[in-house]
């Protein structure tokens, strides 16, 4: 049921998989376009059960209750990708579901990522397909030393991942990921991190936001910087990039592409780390900075409406909120050029993302 979606009127309810920090902004951003969210998240203490007025606590492989949730709304997005493929199915069945099975699936696995990035000519990390010691062993001698290992799903934030140096064992190295599918990939000496989010909507049209640079701190993102510090002609191919992604997967709704830039003799390049078939933490300055946030423009993407101006206003840089960094907040409001989110998680861990602060500085005029 992906196909033949009417504008939906306001008043409609949209249905989020998943209650964290980016589905309380879909949602929020959805009720100021005027309509309703159902949020279905096994944690009664999500996030965004706090601005929906429908939720539905339950388990993503609880099949009657995905059923009900499906035939409640109008439309099913979600905040994450690792959607269980049967859970997909029932959602699908029932309602139109976006983003779609391809971009779910080639997102899910970091090799058929890999792989769909190749067919459609845009440069990653060399890579190999590693399924067992002797793979790694090969790969390692195809691919050199240091190098990443990573589980092919459900990594994040760093998570799956081990680095082989140059004295690392290859037996223990592989006997961390408890013989979970991997990848092998070669390292990257980038100079910086960035990334380009875009959005299309149901009609095909697509809207590229300015790129953004990442600062990561213990594989989590601190910081993201825009305009990023590259020269115009890099940041036209990064847009380009997010624009033919977008446009390959036959996408519905946000996304975002994170790219390596790496400077050697013969240029700068651009090779991609990874995407995100949804809104994303790298484009939380889109909130604050923008006529039309990352937030709205999914909404708008999945409700089958024209997409807004993704243009940029202001310089900006967001900075995520980190664990205990939370309690010294307040304070940091006295800034008038900061706009804050918090995200009304209950309990501060260590890492745990718990809001956002943007801070906002005026753009030149010569900064297109
Ligand atoms: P990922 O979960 O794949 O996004 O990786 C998390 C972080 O690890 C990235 O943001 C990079 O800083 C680093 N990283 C991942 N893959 C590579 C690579 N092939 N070479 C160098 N650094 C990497």
């Amino acid at each position: 049921m992906t196909t033949n979606v009417e504008m939906l009127s306001t008043g409609s309810t949209i249905g989020i998989l998943g209650g964290g920090q980016l589905g309380r902004m879909m949602a929020l951003a959805a009720a100021r376009l005027g309509f309703k969210t159902h949020i279905y998240c096994p944690d009664p203490n999500s996030p965004a059960f706090d601005v929906t007025p429908f939720k539905t606590i339950a388990a993503y492989d609880n099949h009657a209750s995905l059923r009900e949730f499906a035939n409640a709304v109008d439309v099913i997005t979600f905040e994450f990708e690792n959607i269980p493929a049967d859970a997909l199915m029932i959602l699908e069945d029932v309602k139109p579901t976006f983003p779609g099975h391809l971009a779910l699936e080639t997102s899910q696995d970091r090799l058929n990522e890999k792989l769909f990035f190749a067919e459609i000519g845009i440069e990653t990390a060399p890579f190999r397909k590693v399924d067992s010691l002797a793979d790694l062993q090969k790969a390692v001698v195809d691919l050199g030393r240091p190098a990443v290992l990573k589980t092919r799903t459900l990594g994040y934030d760093g998570k799956g991942q081990v680095s082989i140096q140059y004295d690392t064992k290859l037996e223990e190295a592989f006997s961390l990921l408890n013989g979970a599918p991997a990848i092998l990939e070669g390292f990257i000496s980038f100079s910086r991190e960035v990334s380009v989010i875009s959005a299309r909507n149901l009609e095909g049209d697509i809207c590229v936001y300015d790129v953004a640079e990442n600062e990561h701190r213990n594989h989590i993102l601190k910081r993201t910087i825009v305009p990023a510090n590259l020269d115009a002609q890099i940041m036209q191919e990064a847009r380009n990039i997010g624009r033919i992604t977008a446009e390959a997967l036959g996408y519905t709704g946000v996304m975002a592409v994170e790219l390596f830039v790496v400077e050697d003799p013969e240029g700068t390049r651009l090779l991609v780390n990874e995407m995100a078939p949804r809104v994303h933490n790298s484009g939380h300055w889109t909130e604050s900075a923008c006529y039309t946030s990352q937030f709205e423009q999914h909404i708008r993407a999945i409700c089958g409406w024209p997409l807004g101006s993704p243009q940029r206003h202001s310089n900006v840089i967001m900075d995520n909120i980190l664990g205990d960094e939370l309690n010294a907040w307040p304070l940091g409001l006295n800034d008038s050029s900061v706009s804050l989110h918090i995200y009304g998680k209950t309990e501060i861990r260590s890492g745990r993302k718990m809001g956002h602060a943007n801070f906002l500085s005026q753009k030149p005029v010569s900064d297109s």
